[in-house]
């Protein structure tokens, strides 16, 4: 069958043994019919369960007031633990390592409280080029904070020129050669902007090796890829929700502590009576016991009409599991990636994003010809297209692999090849 036919995306969803989720998410419309939807990096489409459950704890709240924090089923006190076995399974984690809390770029300054301790001679950080921007600022602020530069104790490791995505052996020559002087190793896992997947094993362990910690930023990356976060000895992660993770704008935002650092009561934290030993806190005592583990991180009482969305939400991964979506997300991205070479005079539209397996997540980051993209990107808007577009002139697509299909992708390469007749 020709590749590049209709028919053959369509033969694809056919034999794509995960295709039945995406009738379990709602679509945006277009003139009637579901939008092409590539921007679960940004936000994930909502699940149809996610209403019913926001209206069960509504109707618990009605029921109870108050009491509900003890009555019924799933009584608010202990909300935030149905959340820990899917989190857990998601980033390849010990339940006693992670905990949903906050939201994100409140938590990355949590974990930098207690992960970034400079010392006069060693404060630096590494982190990546072009991170995303509330971590530049979360990352200068806390620099500042302790007292330091951030022109002296930041430094990003940025792609060669002429490349688009940065080599791993850069970045661990970086840390070797700054050595004893970095505090912290800070990198995203997948990267907003371009989509490099980065090799955080290999980070981490390059970082141990000099004696520093290593975080990672996961916003675009849980949900995304399977992922070993204890295995690979990673210090410190927190991610958002509502991304790849379709728990709705503004979702709650996930933390992992490694279990080396969980109860060692020497590292600084902010706290709050969330993170105070759950058998005495309510007693209002004086004095505060953290809870083992990340748990003890917690500040506040859950939101829990937050927390149930990301619940019915992590309750689709836990049935379909990461390995089956990762395996659909190589063949749909990669079946992207092949159709968009086969565009004729396609050059305008560069892929940016590594195209190996092994260095990308779901995204493709589109280079587009400066004063043409934006022209094409507003065409597909109109379209039914919905992407995004990043100043200065990419356009960032994200098939995603629980509600996306083959189809979805031949559709948009078929539009992107008819603006360029009619644009010739
Ligand atoms: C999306 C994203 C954020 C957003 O943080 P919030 O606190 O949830 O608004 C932060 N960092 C990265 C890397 C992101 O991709």
């Amino acid at each position: 069958m020709d590749k590049l036919s209709l028919a053959y995306a369509q033969q694809m969803d056919k034999e794509d043994p995960i295709a039945s989720y995406r009738a379990r998410y709602i679509f945006p419309q277009h003139n009637g019919t579901d939008c092409l939807y590539f921007c679960g990096n940004s936000l994930g489409l909502q699940p149809k369960s996610t209403k019913e459950a926001i209206v069960n704890e509504l109707d618990h709240w009605a029921q109870y007031g108050v009491e509900g924090h003890f009555k019924g089923d799933n009584a608010w006190m202990y909300y935030h633990k149905l959340l820990t076995p899917s989190c857990a399974r998601l980033v390849g984690a010990k339940e006693s390592e992670v905990v949903v809390m906050n939201t994100l770029s409140t938590n990355l300054h949590l974990l930098m409280v207690s992960f970034y301790r400079p010392t006069e001679t060693r404060f630096k950080i590494i982190m990546e080029d072009q991170a995303f921007p509330s971590d530049q600022y979360a990352v200068e602020s806390q620099v500042r904070f302790h007292g330091f530069d951030p022109a002296d104790a930041i430094i990003e490791v940025k792609p060669r020129s002429g490349e688009s995505y940065i080599r791993t052996a850069d970045i661990e020559q970086i840390i070797r050669a700054e050595g004893d002087s970095i505090a912290l190793v800070f990198f995203s896992g997948v990267n907003y902007y371009n989509g490099q997947f980065f090799e955080m094993k290999r980070i981490t362990d390059v970082a141990h090796e000099v004696g520093a910690v290593a975080g990672f930023d996961l916003a675009h990356t849980a949900g995304n890829l399977p992922l070993q976060l204890h295995d690979w000895d990673v210090d410190f992660a927190a991610w958002c929700s509502y991304k790849y993770l379709n728990a709705g704008p503004g979702g709650p935002s996930g933390v992992f502590v490694h279990e080396k650092h969980g109860n060692n009561p020497d590292l600084p934290r902010f706290a709050g009576w969330w993170g105070h030993d759950e058998e005495s806190r309510f007693k209002m005592e004086k004095g505060f016991i953290p809870m083992q583990g990340a748990q003890g991180w917690q500040l506040s009482n859950a939101q829990v009409l937050s927390f149930a969305a990301m619940k019915a939400s992590l309750d689709i991964f836990d049935e379909v599991g990461m390995d089956a979506l990762r395996a659909k997300s190589l063949k749909l991205s990669g079946y992207m990636i092949d159709l968009i070479d086969s565009i004729e005079g396609g050059s305008f539209f560069k892929l940016i994003s590594p195209r190996a397996d092994t260095i990308r997540g779901a995204q493709l980051s589109m280079l587009t010809q400066d004063g043409v993209g934006k022209k094409l990107f507003d065409y597909l808007t109109e379209n039914g297209v919905i992407c995004d577009w990043r100043e200065p002139n990419v356009i960032r697509l994200a098939p995603v692999p629980m509600y996306n299909s083959f189809e979805d992708v031949w559709h948009f390469v078929d539009l992107v090849k008819k603006w360029l007749v009619e644009n010739a």
